[in-house]
């Protein structure tokens, strides 16, 4: 069995070095060294959010970091305008339905990412502001989709709604600036693009949505928002945190400031755009319509006469490449190669002579 190359859209390969800071002994969650630890993390993700305001470290997947803003931010009975560009946004929704918001879908059709218009009339004929929350994807893991949210963010601050963000897939691999476009809450997690082990959620908080939080009605408990960012203010985190991943959470995020945003979001888009043009080649079909593409995972058909399944198994068990399948209704359809975390440009060449090779394996059987 060959050392395997993880090509998810999470959980990523992390670097060795990351990897190491978790083999250390534990420490006191409510002592000083966690203190300066949180801190550390915290500033370091000001930037990647952009900005200022606060943001929250819990103990959870990303999904946890989307319930919590749901949970906090709404009491049921509350409209939401759902804006899925695949799973992950449908997972939003149906987060807040559970709460028991009411939720519409503006529908956007397969592979495009949330047409800015399609969002402008439909906000714009709610002139009696009965929609009080939108929930939008920066980034659709399950079709290789990325939304334009500078794009968007003018005609959701001129309606007024409260608007979540999953940036789970996105955050740290392309631009966000939450306090300049005015987005109120955002989450995202530590095992896609900052590149550590799975484990942390982060919640960022406009001023807006911090007022939320008093609302007394709210269905909350490990996720209570106030009170998460009452103990982040003494360095700590309400309930035990998971110390060993933050420990490697802050080596990734020194070692990412290290190499600078820019370097980072440079690099994602480089290797998402060598991954489409490679799988165009071979014969593939993309998911994500131009204009439309994420940079940290690209969606695509596979050539006719090569079913995913096959592909992937082939791929995993011979060539140690490990890519995705579809999810949902895109089972069995695609396959998505995820390009976050400690990735080289080498380690994508070793992935299409794989993949080349594979195909010729599989197709030469069926001849
Ligand atoms: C990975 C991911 C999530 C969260 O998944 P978890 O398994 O809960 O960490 C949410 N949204 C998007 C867009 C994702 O890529």
């Amino acid at each position: 069995m060959p050392r395997q190359l993880l090509f998810l859209p999470g959980p990523v390969m992390v670097a060795p070095p990351v990897l190491r800071a978790m083999d250390r002994p534990l420490i006191d969650h409510r002592g000083p060294e966690f203190a300066a630890m949180l801190e550390r993390i915290i500033r370091a993700l000001r930037p990647v959010f952009g900005t200022r305001g606060e943001i929250a470290i819990l103990g959870s997947s990303g999904t946890g970091g989307m319930e919590a803003l749901v949970a906090n931010l709404f009491t049921p009975g509350e409209r939401l305008l759902s804006c899925p560009v695949g799973s992950f946004g449908k997972r939003f929704a149906g987060i807040a339905a559970s709460y028991g918001c009411t939720v519409e879908t503006l529908e956007t059709p397969l592979g495009a990412a949330v047409d800015p218009a399609a969002l402008q009339a439909r906000l714009h004929a709610d002139s009696d502001r009965r929609i009080t929350g939108v929930l939008l994807t920066h980034n659709e893991t399950s079709t290789g989709v990325a939304n334009d949210m500078a794009a968007l963010a003018p005609m959701l601050r001129a309606h007024g709604a409260i608007t979540l963000v999953d940036s789970v897939s996105g955050l740290g691999a392309s631009e966000f600036r939450m306090d300049e476009w005015g987005y109120d809450a955002v989450a995202t997690a530590s095992q896609k693009a900052l590149a550590a082990p799975p484990g942390v959620a982060m919640v960022a908080l406009s001023e807006r949505a911090r007022a939320r939080l008093e609302n007394r009605a709210l269905a909350r408990f490990y996720f209570d928002l106030r009170r998460a960012l009452e103990f982040s203010h003494i360095g700590q985190t309400p309930w035990t945190p998971p110390i060993s991943i933050l420990f490697a959470l802050d080596v990734a995020l020194a070692a990412y400031h290290a190499a600078g945003m820019q370097a980072a979001f440079e690099r994602h888009a480089g290797f998402a755009g060598f991954v489409r043009s490679e799988l165009q080649r071979l014969g593939f079909t993309l998911l994500s319509h131009p204009g439309a593409h994420s940079d940290t995972v690209v969606a695509a058909y596979p050539p006719p006469g090569i079913d995913p399944g096959p592909l992937l198994r082939t791929l995993r068990e011979e060539y140690g490449i490990v890519l995705s399948g579809g999810q949902a209704e895109l089972a069995g359809k695609i396959v998505r190669f995820g390009t976050m975390g400690d990735v080289a440009a080498s380690d994508l060449q070793t992935a299409f002579e794989a993949i080349e090779a594979a195909q010729l394996e599989l197709t030469s059987g069926v001849a």
